[in-house]
């Protein structure tokens, strides 16, 4: 326990050296007991290679590295990846990559868990959802979280929820509040799990599909019809059942889209 503490202690002595505190985007997460559960959450046995987006100065890399196999850590920033090259050497089981998660391959992994940098939340969880993986467990600004899982008819319910439902199952497991980041973020926080399906949800058009949720998605206060005229599916609408066009796009569910695109697809 007291080796968890020093290790956190010795990173907000390293955080504050380094100015991260003044530097945007980079809070990190300080709470033992939640990178502990963090952790929990995916399972980890000494089977598992981990793949960590974002590593920072490495606070959730070291309860990783004591559960998993190995952990691969990816770091954009060089000053940081070197640090973790340093903290982690002794360990034998912390790969340190550098470079940019949504530009480089990634090494063979099978499970993913990182609190990641809040501001390319999309583009990378759209990376992830097309890679294989057993489990994900991530951090994400609780707003974004919040319509990564949304159920249709819900405010949150978004061409994110349906892309994620997609590739995915995923559900909020825990909130957590901004104080338990260093330097203290202006957001909250939920951790969320991320399954990813064996196959699609749809057998269809996939490029069709994100194009008309996308689309309608512009438009989602209003009803089917007047989302896909304004989407430039107007040549389609004849073809589209009279309850869905009179719908609200928000309320329509993933099967309602995929049927939409089958149509569309066929016409
Ligand atoms: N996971 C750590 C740090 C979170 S801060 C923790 O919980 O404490 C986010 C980290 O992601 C920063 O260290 C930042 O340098 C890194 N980062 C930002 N964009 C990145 C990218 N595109 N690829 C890899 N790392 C990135």
């Amino acid at each position: 326990m007291t080796d968890e503490r020093e290790f956190i202690r010795e990173t907000i002595r390293l955080a504050k050296e380094l100015g991260l505190i003044k530097k945007m985007g980079q809070h990190l997460l300080v709470n033992v007991n939640i990178l502990k559960r963090e952790v929990e959450y995916a399972y980890l046995n000494k089977n598992d290679i981990v793949l960590e987006i974002g590593a920072g100065l490495g606070n959730l890399t070291y309860f990783l590295a004591k559960k998993a196999k190995k952990v691969v850590a990816i770091e954009k920033d060089k000053r940081l990846a070197e640090i973790l090259e340093k903290r982690f050497k002794d360990f034998g089981n912390v790969e340190v990559v550098v470079g940019d998660a949504l530009e480089i391959d990634y090494p063979p992994f099978n499970k993913i868990v990182s609190n990641i940098p809040y501001l390319i939340s999309s583009q990378i969880t759209f990376r992830i959802l097309r890679e294989n993986f057993d489990i994900a467990v991530l951090t994400y600004q609780k707003e974004f979280a919040e319509r990564l899982v949304a159920k249709p008819g819900t405010k949150n319910y978004s061409k994110l929820s349906v892309a994620c439902y997609f590739y995915a199952k995923a559900k909020i497991l825990e909130y957590i509040p901004r104080t338990v980041f260093f330097p203290k973020p202006k957001v909250d926080s939920a951790v969320v799990e991320i399954i990813k399906r064996d196959k699609p949800k749809f057998d269809i058009d996939e490029k069709l599909y994100f194009k008309i949720v996308k689309g309608v998605f512009s438009y989602r206060r209003k009803t089917l019809k007047n989302a896909l005229i304004n989407a430039g599916f107007s040549k389609y609408i004849d073809s589209i059942p009279e309850n869905l066009l009179k719908e609200r796009v928000f309320k329509l569910s993933p099967e309602d889209f995929a049927k939409i695109c089958e149509i569309i697809s066929s016409s």
